[in-house]
């Protein structure tokens, strides 16, 4: 494992906390972007399979013509693995933590960060649905707390989600955007809410299409058909859910109706049914389609 602090940039560095599925695509492309990265994670395994994912997704792109390979040699070049934290956090501009949903841990592990980061270094989280309000809480300089919610697959998927808590500085919201706009990524700011605004209004859409397969308004694949081609949704919600997993937006829709306190994320009958009977989508073969045995697409829809 290379000791971050041998390195001799000038570059600013940041640091990326937990190397799993959405760690390993930020420090990707924070490397991309010229930044001097540490990527930390507690387990040298995931530090090993972070970064072979890397190496696979570069190799990929350059396959597809996307990533050059002077490119990739500069991104692999900046980038360093260690399961220290001590050694990631040091003297980084922005520290990102993509560590398990938990907000113990998170506050945890962006404290311990805190110290040894530089002066006023930016503390982002990564969190899907935690308060980043919350989060600072008790943590050295909540004005330096903020939400940076990325998509997976990280180096593919353009969005991020700039959180602002309550006590979020407007200067740790403008150097947050300038980070995500340097990876590339098309920012939008938000409030402190439940769902934000992607999962809000993406698993809203996706319930009240369950309930219109429930009252037999249309067929999954008419409801989709009618997003896809009548407002260019890429893909129809229904399918969207099926492969997001149909156990994962149960969970997202019980928890947002708990926060939100609104009917529209009640979970409808069918969703809870299918979930019970092990209907999740394509994880599972079936869903609101059957799925193939590459689980790339639908072969007939199933309702
Ligand atoms: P993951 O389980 O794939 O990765 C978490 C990593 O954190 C693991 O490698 C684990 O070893 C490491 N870890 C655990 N405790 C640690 C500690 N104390 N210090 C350092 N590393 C530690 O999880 P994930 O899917 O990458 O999710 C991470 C965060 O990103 C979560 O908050 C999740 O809600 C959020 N998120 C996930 C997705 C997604 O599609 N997976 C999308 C957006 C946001």
């Amino acid at each position: 494992m290379s000791d971050p602090r041998s390195s001799t940039t000038d570059a600013p560095r940041l640091a990326v906390l937990g190397a799993g599925t959405m760690g390993h695509g930020i420090a990707q492309v924070a490397a991309m972007a010229g930044y001097e990265t540490r990527l930390f994670d507690l387990l040298p395994d995931a530090l090993d399979a972070a970064r072979t994912r890397i190496e696979s997704n570069l190799d990929n792109g350059i396959a597809r013509g996307k990533v050059t390979p002077e490119a990739r040699e500069q991104a692999l070049g900046v980038l360093t693995f260690t399961s220290r934290l001590i050694e990631a956090a040091d003297g980084v501009e922005i520290a990102i933590e993509a560590v398990p949903e938990k907000l113990d841990l998170k506050r945890q592990v962006l404290g311990a960060c805190a110290e040894a980061a530089a002066e006023g270094a930016v503390l982002a989280t990564n969190t899907s649905s935690l308060s980043i309000s919350r989060i600072a809480e008790g943590l050295p300089g909540p004005e330096r707390v903020v939400g940076m919610h990325f998509f997976n697959p990280v180096h593919i998927m353009a969005l991020v989600e700039i959180v602002r808590g309550a006590e979020t500085s407007d200067e740790t919201v403008a150097r947050t955007r300038g980070v995500a706009e340097r990876m590339g990524k098309t920012p939008i700011v938000i409030a402190d809410s439940p769902g934000f605004a992607s999962s809000r209004l993406g698993v809203a859409l996706g319930l009240e299409a369950i309930r219109m397969v429930e009252a037999g308004v249309a067929s999954p694949e008419d409801i989709d058909t009618a997003m896809t081609l009548g407002y260019r949704h890429p893909m129809g919600p229904l399918k969207l859910g099926d492969l997001v997993g149909l156990d994962v937006r149960l969970d997202i829709a019980r928890y947002l109706h708990g926060a939100l306190r609104s009917p529209v994320f009640e979970p409808p009958a069918l969703l809870e049914r299918m979930v019970a009977e092990g209907r999740l989508g394509r994880k599972s073969g079936e869903g609101f389609y059957r799925w193939g045995e590459a689980g790339q697409l639908p072969t007939n829809p199933s309702e």
